[in-house]
């Protein structure tokens, strides 16, 4: 997108932000950095003045845009309702038609292209997890026709710190009786990477390939452990096929009674809503329906929850171009769920927990960094 694209594009959106700063305590990155340009505020003056020639897109302007976790926190409690996020996100678009951009992006453009997968791993080997289920059946869950997908994603397919998590959903999944399949090897990444990238148009070869599988199985629904998978489709694949995260296919399997939770655990625990989950596709119920289910748990809620919940500092590809950035943002969530006396923080999306269980490790803090498919599992057992 060039500046002239942009400017059709976001200048009326931009023009609503009328500075006053609002934004500025709710912004993690602004948090931490506490510079203007790593601000709400100060990512729209860049793209205004860019679009109004007043200012050349530069390192420094791609350092601010590609620094945002794409989080939607500023939009949240923008009294103007600016979109700011959608405005840094057509930005980076603008960015990298310039050439200013994380160059470690060709990397991943170049392994997403090849191998279909954003670790560059033979995407063969996508249900490597399966060796963490004792007895899996024959057919290693790849059937030919079935009602339920289950779409991985690719961070749980072949980050081994949270492949136990489809492992998880699939037991679940068998317990409750449910007739699911997944694609294995022919499931190719969703191409939310491509959007932080500032390049969604090379989607589209991802969304065809994925949604033909889809069609082929037959499946009425697809389930997601992956929040930016889920947020991914439902946003961008345009399909009539019933979409839900696997916190929506868990309370519904608890609520009719196809899942029971009978084992007691006994710690107080809080929920962390993940930014695409939650404020970008608005499920916040249903994981706290499945947490509280669980006999014996005190749950305590974060006083930033649902809309006002803070990133845990793994969006927006920042982890890729700024981890120290990453780490930073992760401790301040860390530092809240401590506040509120949780011994065990429960997410449902394989990132979070990837990222506060990494930052916990580091800092050798005792906390403990659940995926809801853990709590649902260890519950159920
Ligand atoms: S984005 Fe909204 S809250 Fe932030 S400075 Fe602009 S108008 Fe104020
Ligand atoms: S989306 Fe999140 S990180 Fe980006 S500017 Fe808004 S609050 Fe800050």
């Amino acid at each position: 997108m060039n500046i002239v694209q942009l400017r059709k594009l976001s200048y009326d959106e931009v023009a609503k932000c009328n500075k006053c700063g609002f934004c500025l305590p709710s912004c993690p990155t602004y948090l931490v950095m506490k510079e203007e340009a790593y601000s709400p505020r100060g990512r729209n003056a860049i793209t205004r003045f860019a679009i109004e020639n007043k200012l050349k897109l530069s390192e420094d302007t791609e350092r601010s845009i590609f620094s945002c976790l794409g989080c939607g926190a500023c939009t949240a409690v923008c009294l103007s309702s600016v979109k700011t996020k959608d405005i840094i996100f057509q930005n980076r678009e603008c960015e990298v038609d310039e050439g200013f951009y994380p160059k470690i992006i060709d990397r991943l453009v170049r392994t997403l292209e090849g191998s279909r997968n954003i670790s560059d791993d033979d995407n063969e080997d996508r249900a490597e997890w399966l060796e963490l289920i004792k007895d899996f059946p024959e057919d290693a869950f790849e059937k030919e026709h079935a009602e339920i997908l289950f779409f991985v994603g690719c961070v749980a397919s072949f980050f081994p710190m949270v492949q136990r998590i489809p492992a998880n959903m699939a037991k679940i999944l068998q317990n409750a009786g449910v007739d699911f399949t997944i694609l294995g090897g022919d499931e190719w990444c969703c191409g939310f990477p491509l959007i932080g990238a500032g390049m969604p148009e090379k989607l589209e070869q991802m969304k065809e390939h994925n949604l033909k599988k889809v069609a082929d199985v037959g499946a009425k629904t697809v389930v997601f452990t992956c929040p930016s998978c889920y947020h991914t489709w439902k946003h961008f694949y345009k399909t009539d096929v019933r979409l839900m995260h696997a916190s929506q296919l868990i309370a519904e399997l608890i609520k009719d009674k196809r899942l029971t939770l009978k084992k007691e655990v006994n710690l107080t625990a809080t929920y962390h809503d993940p930014c695409d989950l939650g404020r970008n596709s608005g499920v916040f119920e249903e994981p706290r329906e499945v947490v509280k289910a669980v006999p014996g748990l005190n749950f305590v809620e974060l006083p930033q929850n649902r809309m006002l919940s803070v990133c845990c500092g793994g969006g927006g590809n920042v982890e890729m171009t700024d981890p120290d950035l990453t780490a930073q943002v992760a401790q301040m969530k860390l530092d809240s769920i401590k506040d509120v006396g949780a011994q065990m923080v429960v997410t449902a999306c394989q990132q979070c927990v990837r990222t506060m269980q990494t930052r916990a490790k580091r800092t050798k803090s005792d906390l403990v960094v659940k995926d809801l498919t853990d709590l649902v599992v260890e519950a159920m057992e």
